[in-house]
């Protein structure tokens, strides 16, 4: 049984005053925050299991090692991937994007075409660019509309031959845009073009099955499920990882090393040089456990429910504006009130206790479609409540009053 009073009792931050008023908490999208049961099991590491893994005989780096591979069993398990050794620890979704496009380095031609969206997070960009500056392939983009929804008779209009890759967010970081990725894998696919999807922003709320979408690629970020910073995963389809060549060298990642040749490691070592963040991949782990228990549809439906609330509240507000409504959302409204810059309107809620993002959110392409310097982003997640989004419209309602 969903209960959201039960549900924040076990997030400590929660309680919390920020300038003298009780914290509201609507920047989940940037990052989430952690309940007890992962800082206990942080804690619990550093207490009593803290060891290098992979290389040690003694006790403590085999249980270490025991319990960091029954966490990259648990993303296995969460995510759906047919192996183990198809998951790999990364620092993040940054991260993961980075070494699949510093793979694909020595697989593209001049002649070879690579589409992004045009909703995408500067970390799905600009890795892109550089890998089209290193081997000459062209970078071409998927058109949105005026609802941040991406315009797919374009999408099928820029497929062809050339096509070698395609990269899109799942869920839109500015917009909350979920986009149709069923299909955009399917079509790529029958061009025999790979797909990475950036899941930062839909793993907090869809729990993807990687197998059943057919994905080549998938990346997420810890920090935004309730998890710890720093640690993320890249989930590659088996023949797609023995294919790429290692991200960086050093240890771990090597099956022998002479001063002639080295060879490398099986997989998923291959892409993990050097000592990983063991706590935050166990904690990732303990992460994914919590959220599992409260459920995903669970999850989804209640969410469902505030960000309808907090629209409807929101754009009774005569002079603001969302961006992005697309009837395919997950929980991102943002927003501005006319003629007041988007800083101005998060520095008054911030002095009521109210976080908020504001800025460009890392799309500036998405800033420069709506001719706007950027928006106040309010992030919902499943430990925000009514009060709370009436306590951000009655901010919003001030700061408009003040800033006029
Ligand atoms: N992609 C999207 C859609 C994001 O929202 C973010 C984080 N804001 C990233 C990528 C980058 O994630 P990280 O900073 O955890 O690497």
């Amino acid at each position: 049984m969903f209960n959201v009073e039960t549900i924040r009792q076990d997030f400590p931050i929660l309680s919390r005053k920020v300038n003298g008023k009780p914290l509201v908490y609507f920047d989940n999208a940037a990052t989430s925050q952690t309940p007890k049961q992962v800082i206990k099991a942080i804690v619990d590491y550093y207490s009593n299991y803290n060891a290098n893994i992979h290389r040690g005989v003694h006790t403590l780096s085999q249980e270490a090692t025991d319990l960091y591979e029954q966490a990259r069993q648990k993303i296995q398990s969460h995510f759906n991937a047919k192996f183990s050794h198809e998951i790999i620890f990364t620092s993040g979704t940054t991260h993961g994007i980075n070494l699949v496009a510093n793979g694909f380095s020595s697989l593209l031609k001049k002649a070879d075409e690579i589409i992004v969206s045009a909703l995408e997070h500067h970390s799905n960009i600009v890795p892109w660019q550089m890998l089209c500056e290193r081997t000459g392939a062209t970078l071409k983009v998927i058109p949105m509309n005026e609802d941040g929804e991406l315009i797919m008779t374009d999408y099928d209009k820029l497929l062809s031959k050339h096509t070698k890759l395609v990269f899109v967010n799942h869920v839109s970081n500015a917009l909350g845009t979920v986009n149709p990725i069923e299909y955009i894998i399917e079509k790529a696919h029958q061009f025999g073009a790979a797909v990475l999807i950036d899941g930062a922003q839909s793993s907090p709320h869809i729990k993807p099955d990687v197998q059943k979408l057919d994905v080549d690629f998938y990346v997420a970020s810890a920090h935004k499920m309730c998890g710890p910073t720093g640690v993320g995963m890249l989930y590659g389809k088996e023949e797609w990882l023995k294919k790429l060549p290692p991200y960086q060298g050093g240890g771990e990642m090597i099956a022998e090393v002479t001063f002639e040749k080295t060879s490398y490691a099986d997989l998923p070592h291959k892409f993990e040089a050097g000592t990983p963040n063991i706590a935050g991949g166990i904690t990732f782990g303990a992460a994914l456990d919590y959220m599992n228990a409260i459920g995903f549809e669970n999850i989804a439906t209640y969410e469902h429910e505030l960000l309808s609330y907090a629209t409807e509240q929101l754009s009774a507000i005569k002079g603001l504006k969302i961006y992005g409504t697309s009837a395919q959302k997950t929980s991102v409204i943002s927003f501005n009130l006319k003629g007041i810059h988007p800083y101005d309107v998060g520095t008054i809620l911030d002095k009521l206790g109210i976080a908020v993002r504001t800025g460009h959110h890392c799309a500036q392409p998405i800033m420069d479609f709506y001719k706007i310097p950027g928006t106040v982003r309010a992030s919902l997640a499943f430990y925000n409540t009514k009060a709370e989004i009436d306590a951000l419209v009655e901010g919003v309602k001030k700061a408009k009053m003040m800033l006029s």
